[in-house]
C-alpha cells in the first residue's frame, strides 16, 4: 500500500518537474525489470566543483615547466572556464580543437586560440571526394569533464609556441608532454591531495544523493559501485558524500553489495582480468573486516555478474563517460545504461530562458519562407514575360511591346525590393541565432547541437544511452518501477514548430 502511494505521489510530481530535473529516454526501459544498479563514481555519484578544472590546469603547467623545461611565463596562464566543452576533438598534429556534427562535418575549429575561418577549415578538413574521419592516434576525444583542462592547456600552449617560436608542422610532441603532465598529477597524488585537504570546496555535497540511493534500495534494487578510482580516494569522496547521511546507513559502503575499485574501464568490459579481493588500500591502510569482504580491485564484467547473480538487461549502469561507461557496458554486456551529463542542466536552463527569442526566430523563419516564395514567383513572371516578348516579337504592336517592357521593369523593381528584404531577414535570423548560441558557449555554441544538426556528442548520447539526465539525484523524483518510454517518432510535418535552439 505504501509502495502504491509512493508511486502515485512520484508519478504526479513528474509533470511538475523542471526540464533539468527530468530523465530523458532514448530506449524504452522498464525499471521494474532491473534488479541491480551499478554506479560509476567520478562525475556520476560525485559532482566536482568546476574549480577542479583550474586546479588540474595549474598543476599540469607546473609539470610542463619542471619536467619539460617550458618557459616560466606559462605559469601565468589563466584558466578559462568554458574555453573548451565536452564532445570536442583535439587534432594533435595540427594543433587544433574541432567541433564535429553528426555527419563528421567540422563546424568550428580553433588553432590555438585563433578561430579558423570557413575557408581555412575547408582546406584542412573538407578535401574534395573524401569524407573526414577523425580516427586514430592523431586525435583525442574530450569525452569526460576530466579532459577539459588538458585540451584547454593544449590550445593555450599552441598559441604560446606560435608566438614565441613560430608555427610548428606537428604539435604531437606538445600534446604528449601535456598528457604526461596530466597523468603525473593524477598518479603522483598531488591533485588528489589538494582535493583531500579541501574536500568541501572540490566535491559538491547534495543531501539528495543518499536519499536517491535509499530510494533505489527501498524499491528492491541491489546496488554496486564500479569505479576507476583507487579505494583510498573513493573512500575519501564517498565518506564525504554518503557516510552518516541517513540513519539506516552508517558508512557509505553500506549502500553497496559489491565495491569494485581501479576497474580500468573500458578494459573492464572487454578483457578477462582477475578480480582481486583487497584488505588494505593503496596507502597501506587496513580496510575494516565488515567492509573488506565486498571490496575488489580490477576484474572483468562477467565476474561481477557472477558475484551479484544477475546479468544483461537486469543490470542498469550509471556513468558519465560516453565510451568507457555507456557504450561498452551496453555493447559488450547488454546492460541498460543511464548517462549523467552535468552540463545538461545549464543547457536546459538556457533553452528555457530562450522561449521568447525562439518564438521570434520561428516567426522570422516563416517570413523568410514567404519572401523566398514571393521572390521565386516574380523571377518566374519576369522570365515568362521575356520569353513571350522574344517568341511573339513580330506579332506584337509597338504599344504592346512598350507595355510589356513596363511590366518587366515593374516586376524587376519589386524583385530588387524583395531581395533587399530577404537579405535583411537572413541577416536578422543569423544575428539572433548567433545571439542564442552565445548564451550556451560563446566559442563553441550548444553542447548537443551543431548549427541545425546534432553535434557528435548529441549523436552519441542518443545512440548509446538508454536514458540520460543532468544528475543522478533526478531519479529520486521517479518511481523505482517507472516505465521510461520514448516519445513517439515524429514525421517532418509534426515538427514544424520545433525550431528551437
Ligand atoms: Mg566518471
Amino acid at each position: 500500500m505504501i509502495q502504491r502511494y509512493e508511486y502515485v505521489k512520484r508519478a504526479a510530481q513528474e509533470s511538475e518537474l523542471k526540464p533539468w530535473q527530468r530523465v530523458y529516454t532514448n530506449r524504452n526501459l522498464k525499471l521494474d525489470t532491473v534488479t541491480h544498479m551499478g554506479f560509476d563514481m567520478d562525475h556520476t555519484l560525485a559532482v566536482y566543483h568546476e574549480k577542479l578544472e583550474k586546479l588540474a590546469f595549474d598543476l599540469s603547467i607546473k609539470e610542463l615547466v619542471s619536467k619539460f623545461g617550458y618557459d616560466q611565463k606559462i605559469l601565468d596562464f589563466e584558466y578559462e572556464y568554458g574555453g573548451v566543452i565536452r564532445g570536442l576533438v583535439v587534432d594533435k598534429v595540427r594543433g587544433n580543437v574541432i567541433k564535429l556534427d553528426t555527419h563528421k562535418y567540422v563546424e568550428i575549429a580553433y588553432h590555438g586560440e585563433k578561430r579558423l575561418t570557413r575557408d581555412e577549415r575547408k582546406v584542412i578538413y573538407a578535401k574534395p571526394g573524401e569524407s573526414y574521419r577523425p580516427d586514430g592516434d592523431e586525435y583525442r576525444y574530450l569525452d569526460t569533464l576530466f579532459c577539459l583542462p588538458e585540451a584547454y592547456l593544449f590550445l593555450r600552449m599552441v598559441s604560446f609556441i606560435d608566438e614565441t617560436e613560430g608555427q610548428r608542422e606537428d604539435y604531437t610532441q606538445l600534446a604528449s608532454e601535456i598528457r604526461t603532465s596530466i597523468d603525473t598529477i593524477h598518479r603522483n597524488g598531488s591533485l588528489k591531495k589538494e582535493i583531500a585537504d579541501n574536500i568541501n570546496s572540490y566535491v559538491n555535497k547534495s543531501a539528495q544523493l543518499a536519499k536517491t540511493l535509499h530510494h533505489f534500495i527501498q524499491g528492491g534494487k541491489k546496488l554496486f559501485l564500479l569505479t576507476n578510482s583507487e579505494y583510498y580516494f573513493t573512500d575519501l569522496v564517498l565518506t564525504h558524500l554518503l557516510s552518516n547521511e541517513l540513519s539506516e546507513y552508517t558508512r557509505w559502503q553500506d549502500y553497496f553489495e559489491i565495491i569494485v575499485v581501479s576497474s580500468r574501464k573500458p578494459g573492464f568490459f572487454l578483457k578477462d582480468t582477475e578480480m582481486e579481493s583487497i584488505k588494505v588500500d593503496e596507502l597501506g591502510v587496513k580496510i575494516s573486516k565488515d567492509v573488506s569482504y565486498k571490496v575488489f580491485r580490477g576484474g572483468y564484467y562477467a565476474k561481477i555478474e557472477e558475484l551479484i547473480g544477475s546479468s544483461g538487461e537486469n543490470i542498469m549502469y550509471f556513468g558519465d563517460h560516453t565510451f568507457g561507461d555507456i557504450l561498452k557496458s551496453k555493447q559488450t554486456c547488454g546492460w541498460r545504461t543511464a548517462m549523467i551529463i552535468e552540463e545538461l542542466e545549464k543547457e536546459l536552463k538556457t533553452i528555457d530562458s530562450h522561449k521568447d527569442k525562439n518564438a521570434k526566430l520561428s516567426g522570422m523563419r516563416g517570413e523568410l519562407y514567404d519572401l523566398q516564395e514571393e521572390l521565386h514567383l516574380y523571377e518566374e513572371k519576369i522570365h515568362s514575360l521575356r520569353d513571350r516578348k522574344i517568341d511573339c516579337f513580330d506579332d506584337l504592336t509597338k504599344k504592346e511591346l512598350e507595355n510589356m517592357d513596363i511590366k518587366i521593369s515593374e516586376s524587376q523593381c519589386i524583385l530588387s525590393q524583395l531581395e533587399i528584404q530577404l537579405s535583411e531577414t537572413v541577416w536578422k535570423i543569423k544575428s539572433l541565432e548567433e545571439e542564442l548560441l552565445e548564451d550556451y558557449n560563446p566559442k563553441w555554441g550548444c553542447l548537443f547541437k551543431s548549427s541545425r544538426r546534432k553535434s557528435r556528442l548529441g549523436d552519441q548520447v542518443e545512440d548509446f544511452a538508454c536514458v540520460y539526465t543532468s544528475s543522478i539525484t533526478n531519479f529520486y523524483y521517479y518511481p523505482t518501477t517507472k516505465y521510461y518510454r520514448i516519445s513517439r517518432d515524429l514525421m517532418a510535418h509534426e515538427r514544424y514548430d520545433s525550431n528551437s535552439y
